[in-house]
């Protein structure tokens, strides 16, 4: 059996254990997690594990989050095959490439500009076409290409950035971790006219999300108490 096979196996595996085995119910997700590479977003060192049931350092500090939680977040941005999804936060660009299977268009920020390149880089190496790699602030959203039916957020914030909560569709879904630096709650923000509709979902963990209408640098780092008179 050679490596690619076993990789499928493991993915087999992955999606009956953790997905299928804790409440990740949609099929399209399924199968889409069934079919992405994931060892080809982990970092060599971590080959062995990229079918495990954790998130994995990818540099800079950053990761590439659980499977489950990547699976999680996709099934609650109920996705369609017309939409255009925004994404805050392409890391590794593995969250990007399985949302890129399910609908048109996705537009993903990321603030680090050498992830940014070698993310752009390897999804054209993947062939994964649908995928615009924006380097930036995400915390301001992408305004010249909102509204957009979905928008996910892979970067705890400490409140819904405006610009995100005004770049939503009617209909759509903003799905994002808000709370401290150490935890957060990931929630889901439905668009109902000029409402929008709160669901409180599970206790999670994520890397900081940076920016004008996120943490500050140095709030992210913890300095702000060290330097506090
Ligand atoms: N979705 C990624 C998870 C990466 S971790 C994956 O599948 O691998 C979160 C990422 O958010 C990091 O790469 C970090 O640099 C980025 N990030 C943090 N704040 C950001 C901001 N304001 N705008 C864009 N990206 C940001």
């Amino acid at each position: 059996m050679d490596d690619e096979e076993n990789y499928a196996l493991e993915r087999d595996r992955m999606v009956e254990e953790q997905l299928r085995g804790r409440d990740i119910t949609d099929g399209r997700v399924l199968a889409v997690m069934r079919q992405v590479p994931r060892h080809r977003f982990v970092r060599p060192v971590d080959l062995h594990l990229a079918y495990a049931d954790c998130p994995l350092p990818i540099g800079h500090g950053q990761t590439i989050s659980q499977p489950y939680i990547v699976a999680l977040m996709t099934q609650l941005l109920e996705p369609n095959p017309d939409d255009t999804v925004l994404e805050i936060g392409t890391g590794s660009g593995y969250q990007a490439a399985i949302l890129a299977q399910l609908v048109g268009q996705v537009i993903s920020v990321e603030r680090i500009p050498e992830l940014a390149a070698q993310t752009r880089l390897l999804l054209a190496r993947l062939g994964v076409t649908n995928v615009e790699v924006q380097e930036g602030d995400g915390t301001q959203g992408c305004a010249d290409r909102a509204p957009f039916a979905g928008i996910v957020v892979t970067a705890g914030a400490p409140r819904v950035p405006e610009p995100l909560r005004q770049q939503l569709a009617e209909g759509g879904r903003l799905v994002l971790p808000v709370g401290s630096r150490d935890g957060q709650m990931l929630e889901r923000w439905t668009r109902c006219g000029e409402d929008l509709q709160r669901e409180r979902i599970a206790p999670v963990a994520f890397v900081p999300l940076i920016g004008e209408q996120g943490w500050s640098e140095a709030a992210a780092a913890g300095e702000g108490w060290r330097f506090s008179p």
